[in-house]
């Protein structure tokens, strides 16, 4: 080996291809939830600014939040005061008649399309198809979508929550006497979900309406990182594990390629040896992780190399 190509091989040792998705981070739903909230305190700096649970799953923006004077509540005080923000989730039509009736003043920063959601479901529900939502139980978006769903249904046992093929094997033999089934889905849900249940419920249904809810943004968050996975030696997923659409994505891509699935950026050390080892590294974050997280996940890989 001649002294040039020694030092060739130095460079190419070192330089690693890292890319970062195009669409990681803030999806509009959350932008429009965080901005909103910030511009509504500063306009009303003398009002009470409550907003019912967290407002996104990500606890360095809810701590910014709360330095701003917004206030996380969990529970609807029998006496509202101020302001009080319904996050990008949406809440059922139950909860937001509790918030008027407390005295608070309501503004609802539901995302537009899980609304779109919620309106399918009741449609659903409305004209009698046995409903099924595909989704998380607890997620409080589901359950949102769940109890408008079954308030417009005949029979509140025909609206069902489905986190897996397995949760749909429980009700079989009421979605085979049922004339006709309905589907809705989180917004964050995968499309590979979506084929598994419609190939399961195809043969078991007399009438099958599916409708895709799937969010654009999700849709093209999830394509675009599995693209990017295909092409990466390592994947690492930026965002909070008790978000939907993140840890989503890290089931997705750890078909596709290692994958790692990171909340703060000091867990990169957790992987050093991983990360120097990879020559190309794909990066992408849930639709609730800020822009200084992941610029922060990136400096740190740099710093390795
Ligand atoms: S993930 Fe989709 S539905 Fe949820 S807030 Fe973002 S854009 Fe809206």
């Amino acid at each position: 080996m001649t002294l040039d190509e020694s030092w060739l091989n130095t460079i190419k040792q070192n330089s690693k291809k890292i890319k970062l998705a195009k669409n990681a981070g803030f999806c509009y739903g959350v932008k429009r939830a965080v901005d909103t909230t910030i511009k509504l305190k500063e306009n009303n700096p003398q009002k009470q600014v409550s907003v019912l649970g967290e407002l996104i799953h990500n606890s360095h923006v809810i701590s910014e939040l709360e330095k701003l004077g917004i206030k996380t509540i969990d529970t609807i005080p029998e006496k509202g005061e101020g302001i009080c923000i319904i996050r990008s989730h949406g809440e059922s039509d139950d909860i937001f008649s509790k918030i008027q009736k407390s005295g608070f003043e309501l503004v609802d920063l539901t995302c537009f399309d899980v609304k779109k959601v919620q309106k399918k479901a009741v449609e659903l529900a409305q004209n009698n198809y046995f409903v099924i939502i595909l989704g998380k139980k607890e997620h409080p978006e589901v359950r949102a979508i769940f109890l408008n769903a079954q308030k417009k249904a005949q029979n509140p046992d025909n609206v069902f929550v489905a986190g897996s093929i397995a949760d749909l094997k429980k009700v079989e033999d009421k979605i085979k006497i049922s004339k006709k089934t309905g589907v809705v889905l989180q917004t964050t849900q995968t499309k590979e979900y979506l084929f598994e249940v419609v190939e399961y419920l195809s043969s078991i249904c007399k009438i099958l309406n599916i409708q895709n809810t799937i969010c654009p943004s999700t849709t093209l968050r999830q394509q675009e990182a599995k693209k990017l996975a295909e092409e990466s030696e390592l994947m690492i997923v930026v965002g909070s594990k008790k978000s939907a659409n993140t840890t989503h994505l890290a089931q997705l891509l750890s078909k596709i390629t290692k994958t790692i699935h990171i909340e703060k950026p000091d867990e990169i050390e957790n992987f050093k040896d991983l990360i120097s080892n990879s020559k190309n590294i794909g990066i992408t974050a849930g639709a609730s992780t800020p822009d200084s997280i992941i610029n922060k996940v990136i400096k740190n890989i740099e710093s390795i190399n």
